[in-house]
């Protein structure tokens, strides 16, 4: 869904990002030539035509999430950082799209099957990367210090670490567990940019009873897979428990209300639950 609206995004004439992976993830899903049409077909919510409340929803947390990692992204650029981790990499397209510098290293760490049908994706398509891009499969609730340093990764180098639309799906502890030991790994002056839950969100901020069954399947799907026990800290505070100052934090709501797009209810003021996003910097030890 995370491509889905990526792709859709791309399609806007008044565009925040392009994201020509996200496409072709999507293309490739539904054996469909290219999505250079006007619409995309319908997957679960995802449609483009603002008939679904629930993707209104998250499209508009998708879209500006990406915008607030991708500033991040190429602040740290701007600033020197060559060495990148994708936590959960997905189909993130940052190696394709943003026109990062050839010396540039992207480790993007996930589960071998994910990676498995991005390489399918990206072979089709004849995507090739700006910069020198690592895939490596990884369980991020091991350890991954190892597997990065073989693969190439420099501890002695500042990181600019992206987990972006991941902690969610972990419990305090598994969050816990990475940071340390991304820390482990982490350069003084590196970066960590990421996001998770203000709040729990539950049936009424959705409108569940109002959602039709396809919309209803996706939420109780998506529900299903988070946590009882997910990161509750403010992000200063469990950033700063780990060794890290808080650099920005803001949340979804904050920071697409000051992006002049049509708000979804559930963004509009600062009362509901909402999603952090934040960076933080490695402190000397
Ligand atoms: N960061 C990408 C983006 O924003 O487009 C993907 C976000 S997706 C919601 C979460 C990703 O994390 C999935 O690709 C999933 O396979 C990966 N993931 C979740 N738990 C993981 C784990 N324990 N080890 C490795 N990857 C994991």
């Amino acid at each position: 869904m995370t491509a889905y609206c990526r792709a859709h995004e791309s399609l806007r004439k008044d565009r925040m990002f392009d994201d020509p992976l996200a496409a072709a993830v999507i293309t490739t899903v539904y054996g469909i030539g290219s999505a250079t049409d006007e619409q995309l077909p319908r997957l679960g919510p995802a449609t483009d035509d603002g008939s679904s409340s629930l993707w209104n929803l998250f499209s508009f947390y998708f879209a500006h999430r990406t915008v607030f990692y991708d500033n991040r992204v190429l602040n740290a650029i701007d600033a020197g950082c060559r060495q990148i981790v994708l936590l959960g990499a997905g189909f993130d397209g940052r190696a394709f799209r943003l026109g990062l510098p050839g010396e540039a290293r992207v480790f993007e760490l996930d589960q071998a099957s994910v990676l498995a049908f991005k390489e399918q994706v990206l072979l089709q398509h004849s995507l090739i990367p700006h910069c020198h891009r690592v895939p490596l499969a990884a369980d991020l609730r091991e350890e991954i210090a190892d597997p990065l340093i073989a693969a190439g990764f420099r501890p002695d180098q500042q990181t600019l670490w992206i987990a972006e639309g991941l902690l969610m799906y972990f419990t305090q502890a598994e969050a816990d567990r990475l940071l340390d030991r991304v820390s482990a790994v982490s350069a003084v002056g590196s970066h960590f940019i990421s996001e998770y839950f203000t709040a729990q969100w539950n049936f009424e901020d959705v409108n569940y009873e109002l959602l039709n069954e396809k919309d209803r399947a996706v939420w109780d799907l998506l529900t299903w897979e988070f946590p009882s026990d997910p990161l509750a800290q403010k992000p200063g505070d469990w950033l700063a428990s780990h060794g890290w100052e808080v650099r920005t934090c803001t949340t979804v709501g904050e920071f697409g209300r000051a992006a002049r797009r049509e708000v979804p209810p559930q963004f509009a003021s600062a009362d509901g639950p909402d999603i952090w996003l934040f960076d933080g910097t490695k402190g000397a030890e």
